[in-house]
């Protein structure tokens, strides 16, 4: 009888599992994967969506095509370990071997009505939501923008593109955007959101969202949006937490798995991408490595060999400020203008189209 692994989500991490075992598979494994969506797509860009300097299409790619390989397009609902099936909107699925690769959403921190009143661009459904409510908004609206990490000043700087006639501010809960990154990244991310008129407000700390404003600080100034988006944090997707009971969390609440990413007290459970531990911040460069290391781990077995995985090493974070420039830090270089945005143009394409 043939094996059955069946693999949840179709991003990063787990289409770079896919295409390391495909060469390899032998004949009685068959893999199923299970996604929401009918395609890859390249989530950093998913705030281009949003700001609509981006078309779908171009965030799409066609998922690898093999014979031993079935594709189930289906909302996951519940991962039942003991029964080793995966329980979907439509259907459930059962599983020999369990790959977890569902990467992560929004992390609201509690804040009161934040998840109730927020967009978002965690999700390529969402990411066209929030594109929508920005599309529809007439001149001189106000967007408002919580978190100034990665995602946020991208979304942000893309938007101020974008959409001239809309009013942008951005919050930020430290002292700087990107806290992160070296002073000089941040010093210059700063000038260019000052210059192309995206009032940055930091050392604000967001107590509460309604449907009008969202309000900071302890006497809780009211700031007054028309939409409001939220990027100021994420855990990792909720649809992992039942295997906690076979592992511990880290301090993001990822799941600590063994060096082959397979969970510590459960055999056959193996998690890559936003979900899992790492002493790394959770990125697509992460996840992609992660679900290389694991399609290596299972050659090896298939081939009778010893795993013996590299130890990590990510190159660094490169961001967009709008079409032309962007900021980075690459092998401890620090990037500035022109060359970045090239270069993070380069990686993505070349993600985009070597995926078959
Ligand atoms: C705006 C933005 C900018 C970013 N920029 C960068 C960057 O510049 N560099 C970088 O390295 N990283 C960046 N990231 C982070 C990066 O995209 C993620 O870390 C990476 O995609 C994680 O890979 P993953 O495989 O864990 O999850 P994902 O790539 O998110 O894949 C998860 C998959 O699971 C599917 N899924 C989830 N829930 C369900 C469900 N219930 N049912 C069915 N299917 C489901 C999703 O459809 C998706 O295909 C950015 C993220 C965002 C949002």
């Amino acid at each position: 009888m043939s094996k059955n692994i069946v693999l949840l989500g179709a991003g990063y991490g787990g289409i770079s599992f896919l295409n390391t075992v495909l060469p390899h598979i032998p004949p009685d494994v068959r893999i199923t994967v299970i996604d929401r969506l009918p395609h890859h797509t390249i989530k950093p860009e998913y705030y281009a969506l949003a700001s609509g300097s981006l078309n779908e299409n171009k965030v799409k790619a066609a998922f690898p095509v093999h014979s031993q390989v079935d594709y189930i397009q289906d909302e996951i609902e519940e991962i039942q370990i003991s029964f080793h099936k995966v329980i979907c909107k439509q259907q459930e699925v059962r599983f020999d071997q369990l790959i977890v690769a569902l990467g992560c959403v929004d992390n609201h921190f509690n804040v009161p009505w934040a998840e109730e009143y927020t967009e978002s661009i965690q999700s390529f459904s969402k990411a066209m939501k929030t594109r929508a409510k920005i599309d529809n908004l007439p001149p001189a609206s106000r967007v408002v923008i919580i978190g100034g990490g990665l995602s946020g000043v991208e979304f942000s700087s893309d938007l101020s593109e974008q959409h001239r006639e809309l009013n942008i501010t951005l919050l930020e809960r430290s002292e700087e955007v990107l806290s992160t990154l070296p002073d000089r990244i941040r010093k210059y991310v700063r000038q260019y959101l000052d210059d192309h008129g995206v009032e940055v407000l930091t050392n604000v700390s967001v107590t509460m969202v309604d449907d009008k404003a969202v309000y900071y600080g302890p006497d809780r100034t009211a700031l007054p949006y028309d939409v409001c988006v939220w990027t100021a944090g994420i855990m990792p997707n909720p649809l992992s937490n039942p295997l906690l009971a076979y592992s511990n969390a880290d301090r993001m609440n990822r799941i600590v798995v063994k060096e082959n990413y397979e969970l510590p007290y459960y055999n056959d459970i193996f998690v890559v991408g936003d979900c899992a531990s790492s002493e790394f911040a959770p990125s697509a460069q992460l996840a992609h490595i992660q679900g290389k290391q694991l399609g290596e781990y299972f050659i090896s077995v298939w081939k009778g060999h010893e795993y013996r995985p590299e130890p990590i090493k990510l190159k660094g974070v490169l961001g967009y400020l709008g079409k032309k420039t962007g900021f980075g830090l690459v092998n401890d270089n620090i990037l500035l203008g022109k060359v970045p945005n090239v270069i993070k143009s380069g990686v993505l394409w070349m993600h985009k189209h070597h995926m078959g």
